[in-house]
């Protein structure tokens, strides 16, 4: 329990941390059940000494209980993407050397076959929290492997990225500060929570603060617009795909509606978009509906956030502002020499915020950094009109579609399997919903049933 995140959570006590599958959970609900599941996973043992756990359970109050009961039994936590099909999780399961797998709510059935496949015990997350010994919980230093979470690459498979609890906590602190969250407040997570944006920007900051976290198991326009109009929001964060979606969503109401559901959302004391390029025209039309002007930010699994428009001042459609607080942050050209302004270069990031290493893949975490400590992020950039304005990716192997990140290459690698197919080039195609659309340019053999290769 000597985590920072722990200790204040002490603090808040009777205050709501978690409302989901509509019941509310206070910080003392949270911290007890968390102990029980940590209690359960040391199972006599003293400390988990960074084993990884790996967890699939839908956004809601047994997710983070789940993942804090990890981080107090000295596990590693794996959130994994609901999304995914079974051969993908297995392939986490297998790189991670996870040693057990729990499964949320409507997931034992489907996941069962991986005991076997991945020679680890499957085990529904109602065991854990029957458990009713009270185990001493490990101290845990904060310089210890915290999390590991899954991001595609420039190669066929993607990597696995280690934060540490330090690391998670400056990330955190960081936009706890940049975006005043406090423990009025109340955020809505519409994210999902195998990734970044969810975890640390929603989850993470307001329960370091104190704050309300309400989950929604999927996003759904009309229920976000429900919540909205219920006033109870006081901060949104979502991709920008969400955000078009909203927008179509409020633009099928009729007038009287669209004016209750635009007086609702103006009193809302910040809205941010990331994770992908906000369009104009949707940073535009939400200024329209809503009067707020999008905060739109940068970051990347590996970094956490880097660079954000300001939360007082003005913010500059198209462009991602400054680096946030104790975010070195760098343009190079291909000689990973600085550019002069006005030129593009690739952005370079350096700090306290940025991850550890890949899960056992050395070459590529050294590769990663420049000899001098520079993560080369793959993304480039140019400095203009005081602000940094993201130009898109080095390399076009990479697809941002809804604000997830797809690797061409795995596609390829899968569609050349299929027999009627001798090659294929996936790339991404410009899309304003989807940020970009995957598009397989594919030479058959013979004729081909798109259905089928969808
Ligand atoms: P992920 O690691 O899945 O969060 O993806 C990080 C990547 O998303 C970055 O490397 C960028 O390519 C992209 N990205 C994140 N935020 C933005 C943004 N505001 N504008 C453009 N691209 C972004």
């Amino acid at each position: 329990m000597h985590l920072e995140l722990f200790k204040r959570a002490q603090e808040f006590e009777d205050r709501i941390a978690i409302v989901s599958d509509g019941l509310s959970y206070s910080y003392s609900d949270l911290l007890d059940v968390s102990r029980k599941i940590a209690s359960a996973l040391l199972n006599g043992r003293a400390d988990l000494e960074e084993a990884r756990v790996a967890f699939l359970v839908a956004p809601s109050f047994a997710y983070t209980a789940t993942q804090w009961g990890i981080w107090m039994a000295g596990g590693v936590a794996v959130p994994l993407c609901e999304l995914h099909p079974v051969p993908a999780l297995e392939y986490v399961l297998k790189d991670t050397q996870a040693e057990l797998l729990i499964t949320g709510h409507g997931f034992q059935e489907l996941l069962a076959p991986l005991e076997g496949k991945c020679h680890i015990p499957v085990r529904p997350l109602s065991r854990f929290l029957n458990n009713e010994s009270a185990a001493v919980l490990p101290a845990i230093q904060a310089d210890r492997r915290a999390m590991i979470l899954y991001t595609s690459g420039t190669t066929s498979k993607p990597k696995g990225v280690v934060s540490t609890h330090r690391i998670i906590q400056c990330q955190v602190t960081t936009l706890v500060k940049a975006w005043a969250w406090e423990k009025a407040d109340y955020i809505l997570n519409v994210l999902p929570l195998h990734h970044v944006h969810g975890i640390i920007n929603v989850m993470s900051c307001a329960l370091w603060s104190g704050a309300c976290c309400e989950f929604l198991p999927k996003f759904d326009a009309s229920d976000v617009w429900r919540i909205i109009r219920s006033g109870r929001l006081t901060l949104f964060m979502a991709v920008p795909t969400i955000y078009y979606k909203l927008i179509a969503f409020w633009k099928e109401q009729a007038e009287e509606e669209k004016a209750l559901l635009s007086r609702a959302v103006s009193q809302l004391r910040l809205m941010v978009s990331g994770s992908a390029a906000l369009p104009v025209s949707v940073l535009e039309q939400w200024k329209e509906i809503s009067n707020h002007v999008l905060l739109e930010r940068y970051g990347m699994t590996e970094i956490g956030m880097g660079l954000a428009n300001p939360y007082v001042g003005t913010r500059k459609p198209g462009h991602v502002g400054l680096p946030l607080p104790g975010v070195q942050l760098r343009l190079v050209d291909e000689t990973e020499q600085e550019v002069v302004i006005g030129q593009q270069g690739e952005i370079q990031v350096k700090g306290p915020c940025v991850f550890r290493e890949y899960w056992r893949k050395e070459a590529a975490t050294q590769e990663a950094f420049t000899a001098d400590g520079w993560f080369r992020t793959g993304d480039m950039a140019v400095w203009s009109e005081d602000s940094y304005k993201i130009l898109g990716r080095k390399s076009v192997d990479i697809i941002k579609s809804g604000g997830y990140k797809i690797s061409a290459l795995e596609i390829e690698e899968v569609l050349r399997k299929h027999p009627y197919i001798k090659d294929c080039a996936v790339v991404g195609i410009p899309d304003v919903e989807w940020g970009e659309l995957v598009a397989a340019a594919v030479i058959g053999k013979g004729t081909i049933a798109t259905d089928e290769l969808k």
